[in-house]
């Protein structure tokens, strides 16, 4: 089967800064990729060249059987890469309404769909998003991302700096999407709720792919050396 997904040597840089030397994944349709590392060994960046929000220097980005080099940013919302950015970025003064329809596009998931599978959200449409607790603006910032209707679903730290009860609030709603087929990559630190998720793990230390595995393969001793968990 060939991957929905595929990274293969890419490297980027921040001007004259390069972070990232060499990252290689794939991650097929329907499946649950977590992306994991320390700080700043260049998740957040990996990201950011999937999304074309940072262009790569060298290797390849391939999304769909497309090569995205030179796609612009805002043809991968198109092309149905669903970003969930690290800390939500709500429009805080819109309503959570507006925020959800900004940048809707046609597909399963309309409003109804997204407001069934968040009941909070559903409840407070008509509410300014900056009012809402962190969690539900995450559930906003998700729901956001899927009535793009992606093929791809993108979460960057999706359950940083929210209570543990939200966070496992965060992490059902990712297991229903799980259920239903959707594709996901995930970063995020916590190890023991990913093994609970997540199919395979990819982890970069310094800009690079240094492990790839499945989740159950991934070992106490890797923990240690690359997570420092
Ligand atoms: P974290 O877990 O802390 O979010 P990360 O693994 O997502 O870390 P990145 O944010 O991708 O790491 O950072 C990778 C490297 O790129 C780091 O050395 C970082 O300092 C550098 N970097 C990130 N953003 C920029 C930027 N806008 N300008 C210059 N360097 C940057």
């Amino acid at each position: 089967m060939s991957a929905l997904l595929e990274l293969d040597g890419v490297e980027a840089a921040y001007g004259p800064v390069q972070a990232l030397f060499g990252v290689s994944l794939s991650l097929a349709e329907g499946e649950v990729l977590a992306l994991m590392g320390r700080n700043g060994m260049g998740k957040t960046t990996t990201i950011r060249t999937i999304c074309r929000m940072l262009p790569h220097l060298r290797g390849q980005v391939r999304f769909a059987g497309r090569d995205l080099a030179g796609v612009p940013l805002h043809r991968a919302a198109q092309m149905g890469l669903g970003l969930v950015p690290e800390g939500r970025r709500c429009f805080g003064p819109l309503t959570v309404a507006e925020n959800l329809i900004v940048a809707a596009r046609p597909g399963d998931w309309t409003l109804p769909r997204v407001t069934e599978f968040f009941p909070r959200l559903g409840e407070r449409l008509g509410q300014a998003a900056q009012t809402l607790s962190g969690g539900e603006q995450q559930m906003l910032a998700i729901g956001r991302a899927l009535l793009t209707n992606p093929r791809l679903l993108i979460l960057d730290e999706a359950t940083e700096g929210l209570a543990p009860v939200v966070r496992q609030e965060i992490w059902a709603a990712v297991g229903r999407l799980k259920a239903q087929g959707m594709s996901i990559l995930i970063v995020d630190k916590a190890l023991a709720d990913l093994r609970g998720i997540a199919d395979r793990a990819v982890i970069l230390e310094r800009g690079r792919d240094v492990w790839t595995g499945s989740m159950e393969t991934l070992g106490g001793d890797e923990a240690t050396r690359f997570l420092g968990v």
